[in-house]
């Protein structure tokens, strides 16, 4: 009965936002710091005023939602912003289970200082980088950078912040206890494991590179076998060793993919000249994705060297894996047992906000699956049940914690 009760709520607070931003191809388009995400903060403000909660904002447009106003608390955050026709869970999931748990503390009358932040511009899709939001106020990203990233329009982010009358040298925020947030899974982890929630151990980090391979354009009839300077077969050794040293790193959750291949001149009767590829490593453990790493960049040395072909690889990043706090991890699985919920311990391939968090605060994570494990897409979808049960864990847990 209480569970129906609950269900309601989100149903009608999902329902609520659906229409915002809803695109020609019926996804949603809420780019960050567009002004579909403004009225996406307009909508939560509106909620929590319902709710009879308190919303405040920050220098950079970050929204809070409160009952009342804190030194020191527990943030529950993520998104609202998602990327060109995408889903309408990823990110509204979290900051609707934030108020769903702030609805719970209201009702039982606790006295748990929590705020839920829904962030700016979680989404690269909008600048080019991620998490800008909380990277703004975590103080983690470099001003240069700001200048440099553009949107669709030729705005720099930096332009875009002062413009909407924000400050990108806005103060660090202070007083957080605690990070929260509950996420769609993005992958099929979960239903494949046949689990309802998923604690998260560590957000995976990429390393890539864009790989130039210049051989030799000749004539596939005319150019005998022993005397070619084939550049897509060189492409196809790297692709199939890139797979093998992953596969070799599997047990530490590292994985290689070539995921982007252009081929020049791409013709039925020219031998290959030119071939562009996309490298990309990610993984939990950096001994481990440095490793792959090392590995193919020798390789590649290797093989041109062999052919007689020339290359450039150029870096484009080589992030850090987060890991997520230890002693949260433990007790948000031990709650989940508690609450009898079929739960398991898992790492995030994506990346999220609490990456931030996790560099100034303890940070904890709840995933719950998504249908086939779709997301960025605008067949996403979930069981709101779900956002439900997750939730409970993340309330349980900071009744224990405001107890200590
Ligand atoms: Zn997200």
């Amino acid at each position: 009965m209480e569970l129906y009760k609950d269900l309601e709520t989100v149903t009608k607070w999902f329902k609520a936002l659906e229409p915002i931003g809803t695109d020609k191809k019926g996804g949603v388009t809420r780019l960050g710091y567009s002004k579909t995400e403004d009225v996406m903060h307009g909508a939560i403000r509106n909620i929590a005023r319902n709710l009879g909660l308190k919303s405040s904002g920050d220098e950079v447009g970050n929204t809070y939602i409160h009952e009342k106003n804190y030194d020191k608390y527990y943030v529950i955050g993520s998104h609202l912003d998602s990327v060109i026709n995408g889903g309408r869970y990823d990110g509204v999931a979290g900051i609707l289970s934030g108020l769903l748990v702030l609805k719970w503390i209201k009702e039982e009358g606790l006295n748990i200082p929590v705020k839920v932040a829904a962030f700016r511009c979680e989404e690269s899709s909008a600048f080019g980088i991620a998490t800008v939001g909380s990277s703004l106020i975590t103080h983690t990203l470099d001003v240069d950078i700001m200048k440099q990233v553009k949107n669709q329009e030729g705005n720099s982010l930096y332009e875009t912040l002062k413009s909407k009358g924000y400050n990108p040298h806005c103060k660090k925020i202070e007083g957080v206890l605690g990070y929260f947030e509950l996420h769609i899974e993005q992958g099929r982890v979960l239903e494949v494991s046949n689990k309802k929630i998923g604690i998260v151990n560590a957000i995976a980090a990429a390393t890539r590179y864009w790989l130039f391979i210049e051989g030799r354009q000749d004539h596939s009839g005319a150019t005998p076998m022993g005397i070619r300077k084939d550049a897509l077969c060189a492409a196809a050794e790297i692709v199939t060793e890139l797979e093998k040293y992953a596969d070799e790193e599997a047990a530490n959750s590292t994985v290689g993919t070539i995921g982007y291949i252009a081929n020049s001149p791409n013709a039925f009767n020219v031998i290959p000249g030119n071939v562009k590829m996309g490298i990309d490593i990610r993984g939990i453990d950096k001994k481990s994705i440095n490793k792959v790493d090392d590995e193919i960049v020798e390789f590649i040395k290797k093989v041109c060297e062999k052919r007689g072909l020339k290359y450039k690889l150029v870096p484009i990043s080589k992030a850090k894996p987060v890991k997520l706090d230890e002693e949260l991890k433990l007790n948000l699985a031990k709650t989940a047992e508690e609450l009898k919920e079929e739960y398991m311990i898992m790492n995030s391939g994506a990346g999220h906000d609490a990456m931030k968090f996790a560099e100034i605060t303890p940070t904890g994570m709840v995933f719950i699956p998504c249908r086939d494990g779709v997301s960025h897409n605008k067949d996403e979808d979930i069981n709101f049940e779900d956002v439900v049960r997750g939730s409970k864990i993340i309330f349980e847990q900071l009744k224990k914690l405001a107890l200590q």
